[in-house]
């Protein structure tokens, strides 16, 4: 070991003792800071929609934050010529979908009408025609009330088998965020809200929906980069206690939880104290997160297609380059004679920024695609992208991207949940639901509450649906904290 690394390590050391000593005013007892009504653990959508409820009721809130931004998953970063989301893009549907409502009015929302061309790996584009027609089938099966009568016709079928499937395959996967289409259960409680389903933010990103809910909101009640590492509480006291990670305890009436099925997945035994009720931890360990992973590409130029409905390309690999991927490109991660190059789902135009197309990647490989160097990662894209489309574009170099890693975020652990086998024996009420439910102290007072997507029964994996859920928490407080 070198004396560089051992100084260095030395200093950070001193720099932590130092700073427990001034966090504690110069002794080291942890101190208790008890003067809050409400801890809400969590600034994506749901614990802002749940603060600013509150909030608006004159109730006392905190809120603690362990990554730099507020908004969790809804992550909308400037980019380009305009605002990019690296997580939430589109506000899906019109009816019963609190997004919509709140901005219906604002002008901001806009519907694109998307269409994909399918960019097939032998370098030929298929009819545009032919695959809208594909992709409303693709969309027919799929919803969950599918057209169960749907016909596919014999050449449909035939393209379908031999080179859709994958791509179907990936749809799915994107649709779901699982890592395989055999975990998702095909019978779901989720519902899809009536109307255009891929609503954008005409180049001011998700976050809009977030600026909406803080207007009046003093965002110096959020506490960014505080991480927040156990929750205890007391049946016999009126308080929850919450430990912070620099040591630092706070005490609230009631504190609201809104991290991630995945976080509570990896997390849930340390974070709970005492731990959380077994018909919760089955709930937990039975719902299904995986994930899903943007890459952002700017380029000098603007050189793919030009027509007025161009949305994006969805790659569709032969069977022959599939098989033979993982020697035709030898870098990064592949297993069974797979290449993580087959998880490359397809790329798309984003909203108001002409220079710039956002890569999808779908399936197994996405926790290894997002902790790969940039400079495989980049190559991979570029051999990609020159496979499908280099055939009929001039197809450029990027000169600026940005990836999201949702997955490797220890906050996160995964991009939206779904409902599996498993969870689906869990009824009346549902997983969702037992996720949702509080602990109560004797008293039958809830003191922690549970909030963010997955806390949701019909609307988990959105953003709706998280808004919707800690306006669901904060109400269950204002009942009792008002009357
Ligand atoms: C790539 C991607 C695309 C998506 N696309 C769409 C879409 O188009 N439309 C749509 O409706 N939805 C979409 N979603 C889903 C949507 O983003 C989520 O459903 C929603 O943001 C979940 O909000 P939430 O508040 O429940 O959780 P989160 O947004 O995850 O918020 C929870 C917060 O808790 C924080 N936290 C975790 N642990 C701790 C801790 N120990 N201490 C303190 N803080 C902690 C996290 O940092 C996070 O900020 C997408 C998600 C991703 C990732």
């Amino acid at each position: 070991m070198s004396s560089a690394f051992k100084f260095k390590n030395f200093t950070s050391k001193l720099l932590a003792f130092l700073l427990i000593l001034s966090s504690s005013h110069g002794a080291y007892v942890p101190k208790v800071n008890s003067d809050t009504d409400v801890i809400i653990i969590g600034a994506g959508p749901a614990g802002v929609a749940a603060a600013t409820k509150l909030d608006q009721q004159g109730i006392n809130v905190k809120v603690f934050e362990a990554n730099e931004w507020i908004g969790g998953r809804v992550h909308s970063i400037k980019f380009g010529d305009a605002w990019v989301d690296l997580g939430a893009e589109w506000c899906h549907g019109e009816k019963e979908n609190i997004v919509f409502d709140l901005m219906k009015e604002s002008q901001v929302l806009q519907h694109p009408n998307y269409t994909f061309e399918m960019a097939v790996s032998d370098g030929h584009i298929v009819d545009e025609e032919f695959s809208t027609q594909l992709f409303t089938i693709f969309d027919e099966l799929f919803t969950p009330d599918g057209a169960r009568n749907s016909t596919v016709e014999d050449s449909v079928g035939t393209y379908f088998t031999k080179w859709a499937y994958h791509t179907f395959n990936l749809y799915v996967l994107s649709s779901e965020g699982a890592f395989s289409w055999f975990e998702p259960a095909a019978l779901s409680d989720y519902k899809d809200c009536d109307g255009d389903h891929a609503i954008t933010w005409n180049g001011l990103g998700y976050k809009t929906i977030l600026d909406k809910l803080m207007a009046n909101f003093d965002q110096k009640k959020i506490n960014l980069l505080t991480v927040v590492k156990q929750i205890t509480f007391d049946e016999d006291k009126d308080q929850v206690t919450v430990l912070l990670a620099t040591g630092e305890k706070h005490t609230a009436k009631h504190v609201i939880f809104t991290p991630s099925l995945g976080v509570l997945k990896h997390d849930h035994k340390s974070l709970f104290q005492p731990p959380l009720p077994q018909r919760k931890v089955e709930a937990i360990e039975a719902l299904g997160i995986g994930a899903v992973m943007k890459v952002m590409l700017h380029f000098p130029e603007h050189w793919w297609a030009t027509n007025g409905s161009f949305s994006g390309y969805s790659f569709v690999w032969t069977q022959e380059d599939r098989d033979t991927l993982a020697t035709q490109y030898r870098k990064g991660p592949y297993r069974n004679n797979l290449s993580w190059l087959t998880n490359f789902m397809g790329m798309y135009r984003v909203e108001q920024n002409p220079k710039v197309l956002s890569c999808w990647f779908t399936g197994e490989f996405v926790p290894e695609i997002e902790t790969m160097s940039d400079d495989i990662l980049l190559d991979g894209i570029n051999f990609t992208i020159n496979k499908f489309l280099g055939k009929k574009y001039n197809v450029q170099q990027p000169d600026d991207f940005r990836k999201s890693a949702w997955y490797s975020n220890e906050f996160v652990r995964g991009t939206y949940s779904y409902q599996t086998l498993a969870s689906r024996k869990i009824q009346n009420p549902s997983a969702n639901v037992i996720l949702s439910q509080p602990i109560l102290n004797k008293d039958n007072i809830p003191r922690i509450l549970f909030a963010g997507e997955a806390t949701h029964p019909r609307f988990y994996s959105t953003v709706h649906g998280a808004i919707e859920s800690g306006f669901r928490e904060a109400d269950r407080l204002i009942e009792i904290i008002k009357h």
